[in-house]
């Protein structure tokens, strides 16, 4: 054995051997490591600290540096994304349904990067197939006046075929789901989302892309997609420059029954 890798196995075995002194985590660098510091404490900081935030009661309710968007009361967080007026979906016993000939509504403010929290609820006996069978869309960054966006797909899918990339849970017609979470109609299903927003430079053109990660249901089903553009129904998906963007919620034009949303709250990162 050339001296290189006996010494560490000599280091290891001494260090063994000093039960009393042996620090916690302490092992010798592996052969071929470069060399670096050797104390613990070179790599030890204690600065800046980690703000400080009291998580909700339970993991679904807003923690204390949220943006709450919808508490189950009002609108007042939102409008049509059409004209800007006041957002005109029904509110009644803690949640908002979809009206779908008011149009989308999306967020007064607008947003980068972001942690979202958004409960979603598909009516129990909603008819209709494939892709008619309780649409709507979470549009994580709405873009060119509301026409456009990054659609995380809201559908029926728990006993639904349509394409892939189109069910519950997909970026629409980029990323399917990585499995099918779904729960059945008339069951709440919840969106946690982490949105990177894409960055553009001064020409234009994309300096990082978007990404997204979400988990549906508690369960993974967006890890780090890296989007190809704006979420299309037809052609391919491009980037066009913007800045920070409204969150909007789609009003579908399926014939099926309206679905509802709760407890929409937002963590600017
Ligand atoms: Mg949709």
């Amino acid at each position: 054995m050339p001296p290189y890798r006996v010494l560490p196995a000599l280091i290891a075995t001494a260090l063994a051997a000093c039960t009393h002194t042996a620090v916690p985590n302490a092992s010798p660098s592996p052969a071929g490591a470069p060399s670096g510091p050797t104390k613990p404490e070179a790599t030890e900081y204690y600065s800046p600290v980690p703000r400080i935030v009291t998580p909700g009661a339970t993991n679904d309710a807003p923690p204390s540096d949220a943006i709450v968007l919808f508490d189950g009361t009002n609108l007042d967080q939102w409008v049509s994304a059409k004209d800007g007026s006041p957002a005109a979906w029904k509110v009644g016993e803690g949640v908002v349904t979809v009206v779908k000939p008011a149009g989308d509504i999306q967020t007064k403010r607008t947003f980068t990067d972001y942690q979202l929290h958004i409960e979603w609820r598909i009516p129990t006996g909603i008819t209709g197939s494939g892709q008619a069978r309780g649409n709507s869309g979470i549009f994580l960054a709405s873009t060119e006046n509301g026409q456009q966006g990054y659609e995380l797909q809201v559908l029926d899918s728990y006993n639904n075929t349509t394409y892939v990339n189109g069910q519950a849970g997909s970026m629409y017609k980029q990323y399917p789901p990585l499995v099918n979470a779904n729960r059945k109609p008339g069951e709440w299903q919840s969106y946690d989302v982490v949105w990177t927003a894409p960055r553009f430079n001064a020409d234009g053109s994309v300096a990082s892309p978007a990404y997204v990660t979400v988990f549906f249901n508690g369960v993974l089903v967006q890890n780090h997609a890296q989007l190809k553009g704006v979420t299309l129904y037809i052609g391919t998906p491009y980037y066009k420059a913007h800045g920070p963007a409204p969150i909007r919620l789609q009003a579908h034009g399926d014939p099926s029954d309206p679905i509802s949303y709760r407890n929409i709250w937002v963590r600017e990162l």
